[in-house]
């Protein structure tokens, strides 16, 4: 077995919370060795694409996608990059990583950044060839391949990648229709009105759903040909299953640090060990506005978690504080979104979806919980900021009937109803 590969840092997965840790670090300090060590055969890249540009257009070349511009790692005089090998066993006490072809790594202090993996749907057939699930850039490839040849797809959920590929597929001239077990479309990121025109709007452009419906099984002989839908049969050329991911929490969880459903980690990233950290969409970390611990999905989340956890493993004390938000583009429309949508049970519009920017307000309980803006990423700022405050339904209905230039103006008001409120900041969830 070779000797081990002695660091400064090492991260422990390639994707863009591990690119933007390296940025952290570095802000930090110039000069250390870092090693950046993933198990996928490309440098970091991107995902958002995989289920939009990138798989509507058949040549995008896997280079458009990178974190960094290509070439740059190999630039980097104390920065290596170290494809192709999944590491395997963390070992908290030496530091030390080995990876499955036994090379090992040691640093006095790492970093997981190992995100997660798409979960699989464990019903028959789920191994025919033609069912696939999307989170590489292979998976991708494979995907816009099939639709390419093909003309009918079924979507396993009604979350963003269903809904994602429901639009990018329709792009391909590919009829789908969308399998989600909850009775409404895309129920995490959007509060229920929201979701009920959004159904609306995706059936106006051919997509059909299956609302409250479970699959049975997937058929074919070889390849998938139907998918079973209680009495349905839905014939089909491709089944794309989105029903989430797993965190890749393993090696931590092996390693004997705190794990639930993610690498808990505290408010610098740090995990249950003093020197050992994890960052992006594996860590479970503790929410700035909701309270309790969390786990976030999203792009912005990967990025700056990755990026302030580097600073921190490099010397800095910073808390992370960010709510962070997601974004889609589906058809012809624009998604922002901040808080927490599946917590909404009512919903109050300011400005008409479909009709230029709007915004959907969700309220759980009589408080604002969620933003989800419609073609209105310049209002996203202040949607942060009205989470953040909690603001009340009174405030919004108020809001909604008066003739708002902008949601600043809103944000202002609740700034200052926050300010007359003592118990905002607390959770109440
Ligand atoms: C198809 C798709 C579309 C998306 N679209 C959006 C969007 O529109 N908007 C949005 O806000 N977010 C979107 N996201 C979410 C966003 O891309 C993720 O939040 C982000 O990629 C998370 O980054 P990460 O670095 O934490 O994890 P990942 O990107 O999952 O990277 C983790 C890396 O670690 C590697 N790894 C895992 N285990 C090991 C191991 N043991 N050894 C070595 N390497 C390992 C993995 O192979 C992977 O390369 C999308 C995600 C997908 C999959």
């Amino acid at each position: 077995m070779p000797g081990p590969g002695v660091f400064d840092f090492l991260i422990v997965g390639g994707g863009l919370a591990a690119a933007a840790a390296v940025d952290g670090i570095r802000e930090v300090d110039a000069d250390s060795t870092i090693a950046l060590i993933t198990d996928e055969s490309e440098p970091p890249y991107q995902r958002p694409p995989l289920s939009k540009e990138f798989l509507q257009y058949p040549d995008v070349p896997r280079s458009l996608l990178y974190v960094k511009p290509e070439g740059w790692f190999e630039e980097q005089e104390r920065v290596e990059l170290v494809t192709g090998q999944k590491v395997l066993v963390l070992d908290p006490v030496t530091m030390t990583v080995t990876t499955a072809r036994g090379n090992v790594f040691r640093a006095p202090r790492i970093l997981i950044a190992t995100g997660g993996r798409a979960r699989q749907l464990d019903v028959p057939g789920h191994d025919l060839e033609g069912v696939y699930t999307l989170r590489t850039v292979e998976d991708s490839e494979a995907i816009r391949e099939a639709a390419i040849g093909g003309s009918r797809s079924v979507l396993v959920g009604a979350g963003f990648v269903g809904m994602e590929l429901a639009a990018s597929l329709t792009a391909h001239g590919v009829a789908s229709t969308v399998v989600e077990s909850q009775k409404r479309v895309w129920p995490r990121m959007l509060p229920p009105d929201l979701s009920r025109w959004m159904r609306a709007h995706y059936e106006g452009k051919g997509v059909s759903f299956r609302l409250d419906s479970s699959i049975d099984r997937f058929a074919g002989r070889q390849r998938v040909e139907e998918v079973e839908v209680g009495a349905e049969l839905l014939p089909c050329d491709l089944v794309v299953v989105g029903v989430g991911m797993d965190p890749c929490d393993g090696i931590a969880r092996d390693a004997g640090l705190a794990v639930a459903d993610g690498i808990r980690v505290d408010t610098f990233g740090e995990t249950s060990h003093p020197h050992i950290y994890a960052a992006g969409d594996v860590a479970r970390f503790p929410d700035p506005v909701f309270g309790g611990h969390t786990r976030v999905e999203h792009w912005e989340h990967a990025r700056e978690h990755g990026r302030l956890v580097g600073r921190n493993m490099a010397g800095e004390r910073v808390p992370y504080e960010l709510l962070s938000y997601f974004f889609s583009r589906v058809f012809d429309l624009s998604l922002n979104a901040v808080g927490r949508p599946a917590l909404a049970d009512e919903t109050v519009f300011w400005g008409e979806p479909g009709e230029g920017p709007c915004a959907a307000f969700g309220l759980s309980k009589g408080r604002l919980c969620a933003v989800v803006l419609l073609d209105a990423p310049a209002e996203l700022e202040a949607g942060r900021a009205l989470v953040r405050a909690r603001v009340s339904a009174e405030l919004l209905y108020d809001a909604a009937g008066r003739d708002l230039v902008s949601l600043r103006d809103l944000a202002d008001s609740a700034t200052e109803y926050r300010d007359r409120d003592p118990e905002t900041g607390d959770s109440n969830e």
